[in-house]
């Protein structure tokens, strides 16, 4: 207590004596001012001008941090987008807000969040984020009267982070809504992804490093967007928190992104905080922060209780300039969940770093930021001191864990041939050091993006001598039979995915992996028993790929029942809606297809680049058979657009043209189903010259037939 009050004196001369401003003695709270909260995405501290960093542009930043606070020594809770956000706007911790990793978790709807409080207090509250990673499903949009997460989903879809969207779109969605509520009390969230891999800043952005591009381009969008708030005359009276969820690796200590270790690089993230009128303008806060302190703090200058968080409003700090003696935990599952290494945790108390591994490790910050020095030995009782407080911090915390395997799905994963006694993940200490895995991980990594350019032979090349070596890495075996499969080694690629869930027995994505096999294999029974295990941890994925398999046997009645399952559990999964409907069609039933059919197409406008085979021609086809004409070729010329050589579309649009007497747009339809593709098919050939023997235009079928056998000489079909 002595040490600390001279400390402060200490820090007053000081300050006084370089001709500073003595803090405000006023009270630091503004009822009703807007509250801005910005989440730059993977935004290393140290790669900012407001935190030292010699290269970069962020002019906008650097104009936030001059007429802000700044804290000096922030760090995030976990290095993964998920679990930061949801740390950050609940103030709680990890172990608290149990949302441990970015996928398989979700933020419980009775968390209190920092958006609920100031709705329940008369806020309108709205946000927009930029990556699927938070899309509303995982419980972020909790407390937000409006939420835009409209994310496209690019690349193969097998990694959920490349799922993101500019932040220039990001931020004019938000800013619309702002314009709409600007006349009362507001809490905007917006959150921009530029810095996350891939680094592919706009050409106007390209720096020495693309990572610092993408900053840069971040920078801009936040300029606009306060630019606006300014020109709403909101910006003044606005308390603005600038963060990032957590930093990035760059290699630093071997990992080039982020989630599998707690180096400071991957921790510290930028924490600038902008009050009405600029007051304490130019304040840097030393001392260990945390992104828990963020709504706190947010709340406190609200005059909003905040009870109930881990972490503190900072507001009183401030006029010190220094964070009373504090202790700031982090954590990473992400090593443990997906590669059956241990878990890590750290505490940082604004000088030592303490990380809990299988080979602990201190770090003196103050005599060296870049982590080089371990002093787990030299310095034993600090080490052992922290090592307590992590025990303290976490006890009682519920060990991640996805969901247990229970007796039913034992039985059934008994009657498919896998065994799971081994089903609990081994007990903390015996696991190996992620640190000693770096390179391992980055081999991992690297695979992943051989798949993504569909490399199988190259994927499993440099994965087999991993997966020998560390037979515990699920994403390794997952990458090897998945590029097994694809190149037809059906059977190495289920033995490969059998040793997934000889390790985590009830692996949805591995399950749902194996249904698509076995359905591919034409073994539905097998096919469905997988799909309903994978069912107990991911329903809407899970029923989705069961409403299909019902569709293929022919049984429309269940297919809908399945589809309907999966679209209550998830309602933006555009492809079960559609199951709904087609099941619906091929029914007969089209009064009640029609609207599904709607809502379907609705999802979808969120996923403009995914192709859905029939989703208008299912459309025109009932429209067509209720009379509707016009919205039915409106429909099929859709779907035509979709799929240019579309025999469903074609022949559809063909029957309905003929029937109005339309023979020559009839015939030229129609005869797109061979003229579009690229390698006209035997098929599609007998497609048209069917469809013409049908409509009952016979000359056109006789010229079709001709022109088939010339091309096609020994098919029986054209004789
Ligand atoms: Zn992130």
């Amino acid at each position: 207590m002595r040490r600390r009050f001279a400390l402060s004196l200490a820090l007053a001369a000081a300050a006084t004596a370089c001709g500073r401003e003595a803090p405000p003695a006023a009270a630091r709270s503004f009822p009703r001012a807007p509250i801005v909260l910005i989440s730059i995405d993977t935004l290393r501290a140290d790669h900012l001008p407001a935190y030292g960093y010699r290269g970069g542009s962020t002019p906008a930043i650097d104009r936030l941090a001059a007429n802000g606070i700044v804290f000096e020594d922030a760090f995030s809770q976990v290095p993964l987008t998920l679990p930061s956000h949801a740390s950050l706007l609940t103030g709680r911790l990890p172990t608290r807000t149990s949302v441990r990793d970015n996928i398989g978790f979700t933020l419980g709807a009775d968390e209190r969040t920092l958006a609920a409080r100031l709705k329940a207090a008369g806020y309108a509250t709205g946000a927009a984020v930029s990556s699927y990673v938070l899309r509303r499903q995982t419980g972020i949009a909790d407390g937000f009267d409006f939420f835009d997460d409209e994310v496209t989903i690019s690349g193969t879809g097998e990694s959920l982070s490349e799922s993101q969207r500019d932040g220039a779109r990001t931020a004019d969605a938000l800013a619309a809504w702002i314009d709409a509520h600007a006349a009362g009390p507001l809490f905007a969230f917006l959150h921009l992804y530029e810095p996350h891999t891939p680094y592919s800043p706009p050409a106007s952005h390209a720096l020495a490093q693309p990572y610092d591009g993408e900053i840069a381009y971040a920078d801009e969008i936040v300029g606009r967007f306060l630019d606006r708030l300014n020109a709403r005359g909101l910006l003044d009276r606005a308390i603005v928190a600038l963060v990032s969820d957590h930093g990035e690796g760059l290699g630093d200590h071997g990992e080039a992104e982020h989630g599998l270790l707690l180096y400071r690089e991957a921790l510290r993230v930028p924490w600038i905080l902008r009050l009405p009128g600029s007051a304490d303008r130019g304040t840097r806060v030393a001392g260990a922060a945390g992104l828990v302190d963020v709504a706190p703090t947010l709340l406190a200058l609200a005059g909003v209780p905040a009870d109930g968080m881990d972490g503190a409003s900072l507001v009183d700090a401030v006029g010190a300039r220094r964070l009373p003696d504090r202790t700031v935990y982090s954590e990473t599952q992400y090593p443990r969940l997906h590669y059956g290494w241990s878990d890590l945790a750290s505490a940082f108390d604004g000088r030592y770093h303490f990380i809990r591994a299988p080979g602990p490790e201190l770090y003196d910050l103050t005599a060296d930021p870049g982590e080089r020095s371990n002093l787990a030995a030299s310095r034993g009782s600090a080490a052992s001191a922290m090592a307590a407080w992590i025990e303290r911090t976490t006890s009682g915390a519920a060990a991640p864990r996805p969901a247990a395997v229970d007796a039913e799905a034992r039985e059934r994963l008994r009657a498919l041939g896998y065994a799971t006694s081994s089903a609990a993940p081994p007990a903390g200490g015996s696991l190996p050091d992620p640190k000693d895995k770096v390179a391992t991980y980055e081999a991992v990594r690297r695979a992943q993006q051989l798949a993504a350019a569909g490399r199988d032979g190259e994927v499993i090349a440099a994965l087999q001598p991993v997966v020998a070596r560390d037979p515990e890495m699920l994403d390794a075996w997952e990458l090897v039979a998945k590029s097994l499969i694809k190149l037809g080694r059906t059977k190495e690629g289920i033995d490969a995915f059998s040793k997934v869930l000889a390790i985590d027995p009830l692996k949805p994505e591995t399950h749902l992996a194996l249904a698509r096999v076995y359905a591919l294999e034409r073994d539905a029974a097998r096919a469905r028993q997988h799909a309903e295990l994978a069912a107990k941890r991911d329903p809407a994925a899970a029923y989705e790929i069961l409403a299909e398999l019902m569709m293929d046997a022919g049984k429309p009645g269940e297919a809908a029942a399945f589809a309907r399952r999966s679209a209550e559990v998830d309602p933006s999964r555009y492809m079960s809606l559609f199951l709904v409907a087609a099941a619906l069609q091929r029914e007969g039933r089209c009064g009640e297809a029609i609207p599904a059919f709607t809502r379907a197409i609705e999802a979808k406008r969120r996923e403009p680049q995914a192709v859905v085979r029939n989703l208008h021609a299912g459309l025109a086809d009932c429209l067509a058979r209720t009379g509707r004409e016009a919205d039915a070729e409106r429909e099929f010329k859709a779907e035509i657009a979709a799929i240019p050589w579309s025999p469903e579309a074609r022949v559809g649009l063909a029957t309905l043209l003929r029937s109005q007497s339309r023979d020559d747009e009839a015939r030229s339809v129609l005869a797109g189903v061979v003229t579009t593709l690229p390698q006209p098919t035997a098929d599609a050939y007998a497609t048209v010259v069917r469809a013409f023997t049908v409509l009952g235009d016979a000359p056109a079928a006789r010229e079709w037939t001709a022109r088939a056998r010339s091309r096609f000489p020994g098919d029986a079909r054209f004789r």
